[in-house]
Formats: structure tokens, sequence, C-alpha cells
């Protein structure tokens, strides 16, 4: 089975690649899309899960083929869910993401966080074959620290664990991900469809 990853980013089809070969889902390819093929969807979803079903969608009309959408961000309890859905946007580059978190929660109690992603799944005819979300719970320290994975790992600590993401192996943050826990979901239906 073929399934087009809908982004143009590699480093997350490398993801999604480990994360199945991890849980031995060898048998299903997974590409990304053909950079000439211009995929460019209009995020303008109020949720991760319609904005994981636009690029889905938007990949189906381009190929025709199964397509696979993810959508994903870090929500915090004392921003009521922000950045959420805004979490690659909210400034510049990561660091300034990172700078521009800890000073809006610097005073704050409740540090609680979580990391969000909804994966959606279409079929060749366009029809949705699954739609899953999974979440990683946590919270923000107070310092960086850790230098694996991207974006806000350096912040986030794993709940049940003392590990920031960052100080995370590959293989452990694959294993608890809110990306994984989202894949699993997809894959256990694809595996019985
Ligand atoms: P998108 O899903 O490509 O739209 O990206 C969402 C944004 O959320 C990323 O640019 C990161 O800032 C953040 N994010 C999503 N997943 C992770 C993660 O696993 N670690 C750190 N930051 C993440």
């Amino acid at each position: 089975m073929k399934i087009i990853i809908a982004t143009q980013n590699p480093h997350k089809v490398e993801e999604i690649k480990e994360i199945a070969n991890l849980y031995g889902y060898n048998n299903i390819e997974f590409l990304p899309i053909d950079k000439s093929l211009n995929f460019d969807p209009i995020e303008d979803g109020k949720t991760f899960e319609e904005n994981s079903l636009i690029k889905a969608r938007e990949a189906n009309k381009l190929t025709g083929e199964y397509t696979l959408a993810d959508d994903s961000g870090l929500c915090v309890e004392a921003l009521n869910g922000e950045p959420g859905i805004h979490s690659a946007r909210y400034a510049d580059t990561p660091q300034a993401r990172i700078d521009k978190l800890l000073d809006a929660i610097k005073t704050a109690s409740n540090r609680n966080a979580k990391f969000v992603c909804a994966m959606t799944l279409i079929n060749p005819q366009g029809e949705i074959e699954c739609l899953s979300k999974g979440e990683c719970h946590g919270e923000i320290s107070t310092s960086q620290s850790g230098i694996n994975g991207f974006g806000y790992d350096p912040v986030f600590i794993v709940k049940g664990t003392d590990k920031t993401m960052a100080e995370m192996s590959e293989e452990e943050k694959n294993k608890i991900s809110h990306r994984s826990l989202a894949l699993q979901k997809i894959l256990q239906q694809v595996e019985i469809s």
C-alpha cells in the first residue's frame, strides 16, 4: 500500500516512516507529495482536525492517491490553549517562539500543557478513511534543556518523566509523542480495513 504524506517538510516524512517501522508496519510505502504539484493548502481551519482534513483533501485532489495529513501544536493551560493551531507562527523563529512562551507564563503557577496532533487519512476516492488524534501531556519548564527534536521540545517536560522532549532519544519520543499516538490509530485502522 502506498500513502502520500501531505507535507513539504522532509523531517515529518522521516518521522512518520520511523514510527511506522517502530511498530512493524513495513508493508506501507510512505512518500512525500511531489514538489512539482505545488502543494500549498490554505490552512484556515479553526481546529487541528479541520486543518489536517484541509491538507489531506488538497493532497488527494492533486494525486488521487491515499493521502495522510497531520496538524499539530502546543496547548498551554495558562494561555487558554494557545498557541494551539498557531504554534508554528507564534513568533518568527524557533528560539523566539520559546522565549515568547516562557515570558508569557513566567508568573503562572499552572504550567500544564499538551502537544496535540490530529491526523486524517483520505482514500483514493476522496473519502475520509480515518481521523485520529493523539495527545502528549506534560508541563512547561522554566528554562530550556536538551538538543534533540525541534520546536518547543526543549521546554516541554513529559508527564511521568523528568526529561524534556529534547532530552529524549528519537526512539523514546516516537513511542510517546502525540504524532506517534495519532499515527498508531491510523495504522491500526488501515490494517483491519
Ligand atoms: P504543523 O503541524 O506542521 O503545522 O506544525 C505545528 C507546530 O507545532 C510546529 O512548527 C512546532 O512549533 C509545534 N510542534 C508540533 N509538534 C511538535 C513536537 O513534537 N515538538 C515540538 N514542537 C512541536
